[in-house]
């Protein structure tokens, strides 16, 4: 079985009707490019960069950022990048963050990610500027964690267009239409996505979150883990929602949460209209081989049908009508 997914690294990932889907992949490390790169990533969805600001006594440099990001960049070869902003609160203990912050009562729910960004410029503006920096020598896309209001993403579009101001009397290159994106991983992005859609250059869900937030189950808990459930049909409601936004307003969308991974959902995602998922190196071919194994236009009909009734079905069921399908 490993030989025959090797095997499919240089072919397409086109499903049976011929339909394009765009694989990419999730890196956590600089050194996981190497695995996305072996795996067939047409590029990475997701660049974690918390590593950066966790393994230091400070916050890190815009040289540091920005060396990290040009390595990365010369192993993809030209692929794209998708650098996720700072996703940090205090649940981390970093010693120089908690030295300037009040303690948190709950961490998942509190200063973190683009909240703690915009309010902590200092920590955020070297990273910011070296994203921008990196967009003039290679493929780079910007994308902003945990969004849950639209003043959020209309105060860091002001401070991104300060910031190329300010690069620019520097004499400092970027590329000036480096894409800007946003996770939806809050319920309430989810159901603002036409929104933010507008304002943004694609969206990417991150399922993770979002089931966590939705079902709110904490999903580092394993009392609740049971509850933890990606094809509720609360969640399912939320992702097409966002998947129509995005089609509505002809915005790019990917999904970069575990769920997008997971092989035993490849067919449903397929079926629910998303053409682009970012997962762990490892999956990939996984994932590419079901892609290719499938019939797209036979999915999407049967998923606009589950979906009629989906309160009343099991997780098992929509698996199970969908293997069926294609
Ligand atoms: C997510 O929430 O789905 C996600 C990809 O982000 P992280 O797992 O880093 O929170
Ligand atoms: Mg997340």
């Amino acid at each position: 079985r490993r030989a025959t997914l090797k095997q499919l690294l240089t072919r397409p990932s086109t499903s049976r009707d011929g339909v394009p889907v765009v694989l990419l992949a999730n890196l956590e490390l600089p050194e996981d490019s190497a695995a996305a790169q072996q795996n067939g990533a047409s590029g990475v969805g997701l660049y974690r960069t918390e590593f950066l600001y966790l393994n230091h006594t400070r916050a890190p440099s815009e040289e540091e950022h920005l060396a990290d990001y040009l390595g990365i960049l010369k192993t993809l070869n030209g692929l794209p990048l998708t650098i996720r902003t700072l996703d940090l609160g205090l649940d981390k203990n970093i010693q120089y963050l908690s030295d300037r912050l009040p303690p948190l009562t709950n961490p998942a729910l509190g200063l973190r990610a683009i909240r703690l960004c915009l309010k902590e410029p200092d920590l955020f503006l070297p990273q910011l500027r070296a994203i921008l920096r990196a967009s003039a020598v290679g493929p780079v896309r910007l994308m902003i964690p945990m969004i849950s209001t639209l003043n959020e993403i209309d105060t860091l579009l002001r401070l991104i267009q300060t910031t190329k101001r300010l690069l620019r009397t520097q004499g400092l290159k970027f590329d000036p239409l480096m894409p800007i994106g946003g996770m939806i991983e809050v319920p309430a992005a989810a159901l603002m996505a036409e929104s933010l859609a507008r304002r943004l250059d694609f969206l990417s869900i991150g399922t993770n979150d979002l089931i966590q937030y939705t079902l709110a189950i904490d999903r580092l808990d394993d009392s609740v883990s049971y509850l933890y459930e990606p094809l509720h049909p609360a969640v399912l409601r939320l992702i097409r929602h966002i998947i129509e936004a995005a089609a509505k307003t002809r915005t790019r969308v990917s999904m970069c949460g575990e769920m997008a991974g997971d092989a035993r959902y490849t067919r449903l995602l397929l079926g629910l209209g998303l053409r682009e998922l970012s997962m762990q190196p490892g999956s990939l071919l996984e994932v590419k081989a079901i892609v290719r194994d499938s019939d797209i236009g036979a999915l999407a009909r049967t998923m606009d049908e589950l979906m009629q009734g989906i309160d009343e079905r099991s997780p098992q069921s929509l698996l199970e009508r969908l293997a069926e399908a294609a």
